[in-house]
């Protein structure tokens, strides 16, 4: 007999939510928190205009958020409209 469900068991690595490894005091607010961007920065690419918090999001200097499950959050930088470029 063969069987082909035998090798089901040998993929367990795949985790989703393993990017809090926070060792502040307080604790980080989480990715899904709305406190978020107020957690620390463990990375700082000025270079590249974005931040790694502890909590596993990628913050962008322009307000934009990457969270750690691929979800992206718009830009929400105050209104400003002198800071408005334009680039042509
Ligand atoms: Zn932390």
């Amino acid at each position: 007999m063969d069987t082909v469900t035998s090798r089901s068991t040998h993929i367990t690595t795949q985790r989703k939510t393993t990017a809090t490894m926070c060792q502040h005091q307080p604790p980080c607010p989480t990715a899904d928190s709305a406190d978020r961007e107020a957690a620390h920065p463990v990375a700082h690419f000025p270079e590249q205009g974005w931040s790694l918090l502890c909590n596993g999001v990628l913050l962008f200097e322009d307000t934009g958020e990457l969270l750690p499950d691929g979800e992206i959050i718009a830009p929400h930088r105050p209104l400003d409209s002198r800071s408005i470029t334009t680039a042509a």
